[in-house]
């Protein structure tokens, strides 16, 4: 993701519906290849003009979790937006530009689950009722599977965050039932925090049937067919070995199209924009310079979608939401690369993006440096974006200092553990460009390029952690480098600024 205002401006085909996965045409032997031992959600879904959709998931689950299991939990991250949730997924400060006309709840209710077509006894649970837990009744052995059939009804707010509607778009960003991460011996059921990106998610299988009001044009993970029907299109869309599925719907779309490599890029804008061409051609641009420094983006397709956002922008598997809020035109070039970035970082090498947030965003910022290093012609300098992010980060510090006496510098805290966005902005994105620029340094690019592309390489469709993390830049750099990240992370690391 991307906050909208940083603190130096300051404040920052061929498939089918039972669940058997068959041939899909166009797709990489690599992500073929993957998705052949993952777990599948078949997601049958209409979308009415009363902003509700109404469905079934069907998830040919594979245990996976290296242990038994007598039970399953389920994030329904739309009921963080009923009326009374506890945990908000906005604050006080961003609540104004998250309803501009006014509160509006969204919710997700479940009326039946089905265990291998049986009914079966279901709960809502979770530190904030946001939790969908299913008891099998019997114990589900490593490996083996069962098929959960759950029908909901979704409630979508009248709001510009990942989940609501607004002036004819609708963003549709966790939004169905998906099974909870499974770490450490049990489920994360993780809540819907307001600060960064609060969701962590294995890979799966994604066969999708949405019916929607023909008015809209649809961006969607992986890639799809649609049929009209009388006022309404179906869209069959297909996605393999992604981590997360998400959807836009807008009336005033005007969709481009281009190629890279095996990648087929779109671009969503507006059609009162006069630069959709450009847009297009930087999504181009970064998809192939990030294929050549990071490795091949594995995936056929990546949507940039133009959107009411809250924040700057929001990366999901193969698409990406770019605010239309943002008036300034190089800010604008930033958030469509930094989102395309974490197609890289987050979207094919995971990582917690609760516990472990610096990990896909200070990449993501980075990544977003080095590209414009290399298309100098943006006239976005690598230097001038290391230099503003120590000034400003050390202008931070020096005035939270000053007012509180003392200030957080770790950039390890779990998300809901920072006390605003600035201090997540400040310790997770600018914090982590100051990093990367002083490792280049130190050990010089082009170790710290081969660093990328073995973290990179060595992680794919997995969950990383930071040792991970060490290991293939420690690996890459000929150096053990854990106590310098370490030093960054913990805070003791102090950053002095020199300009
Ligand atoms: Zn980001």
């Amino acid at each position: 993701m991307v906050k909208f205002k940083r603190f130096f401006c300051f404040l920052f085909s061929l498939f089918i519906l039972s669940g058997t996965l068959v041939l899909f045409t166009g797709c990489s032997t690599e992500v073929e290849k993957v998705s052949k031992s993952l777990s599948t959600y078949n997601i049958t879904a209409t979308l009415g003009t009363d902003m509700k959709i109404t469905g079934t998931e069907k998830i040919n689950y594979v245990n996976d979790t290296g242990t038994d299991l007598s039970e399953i939990y389920l994030h329904l991250y739309p009921r963080a937006f009923r009326e009374d949730a506890l945990i908000k997924p906005y604050t006080t400060l961003t609540m104004a530009s998250c309803f501009p006309n006014g509160i509006s709840y969204g919710d997700i209710e479940i009326s039946n689950v089905l265990l291998d077509g049986v009914k079966a006894d279901f709960s809502i649970t979770g530190s904030d009722e946001d939790i969908l837990l299913i008891k099998f009744g019997y114990s589900l052995a490593h490996k083996n599977t069962i098929i959960i059939q759950i029908e909901f009804t979704i409630t979508i707010p009248n709001c510009t965050h990942r989940f609501g509607f607004y002036e004819g778009s609708i963003n549709l960003g966790n939004w169905y039932p998906i099974v909870c991460n499974f770490s450490d011996g049990k489920f994360d059921t993780t809540p819907y925090y307001a600060t960064g990106d609060p969701f962590c998610s294995g890979v799966a299988n994604y066969n999708v049937s949405l019916t929607y009001p023909s008015d809209y044009i649809l961006a969607s993970t992986g890639d799809y067919t649609t049929t009209q029907s009388g006022d309404n299109t179906t869209a069959i869309i297909t996605a393999l070995a992604v981590r997360d599925f998400a959807m836009n719907l807008s009336e005033d779309s005007s969709k481009l199209t281009g190629k890279i490599g095996d990648t087929t890029i779109y671009y969503y804008g507006y059609n009162s924009d006069e630069k959709l061409q450009d847009y297009l051609k930087i999504s181009e641009k970064a998809v192939e310079y990030f294929n050549k420094t990071f490795g091949s983006y594995p995936y056929s397709t990546l949507s940039i979608v133009k959107t009411p956002f809250i924040y700057g922008g929001m990366e999901y598997p193969n698409i990406v939401f770019v605010s239309d809020a943002i008036d300034d035109e190089d800010e604008y070039l930033k958030v469509i690369v930094h989102e395309i970035a974490h197609q890289w970082w987050y979207a094919t090498v995971g990582n917690d993006e609760v516990n472990e947030a610096w990990l896909d965003e200070s990449l993501a910022e980075y990544s977003t440096a080095l590209f414009f290093e290399a298309y100098p012609d943006y006239g976005i300098s690598y230097s001038d974006l290391i230099k503003n992010a120590i000034s400003s980060y050390s202008l931070y510090v020096d005035v939270i200092e000053t007012i509180r006496g003392d200030v957080n510098t770790k950039m390890n805290l779990s998300i809901d553990k920072y006390q605003n966005d600035y201090e997540y902005s400040y310790m997770v994105y600018v914090k982590g460009v100051i990093m990367f620029d002083e490792l280049r340094n130190a050990v010089g690019k082009d170790r710290l390029i081969a660093g990328l592309k073995k973290y990179y390489s060595n992680n794919k469709f997995k969950i990383a952690t930071k040792s991970d993390f060490y290991e293939a830049f420690s690996s890459a750099c000929h150096k053990d480098l854990e106590n310098f990240f370490e030093g960054y992370l913990n805070g003791t690391t102090i950053i002095t600024n020199i300009n």
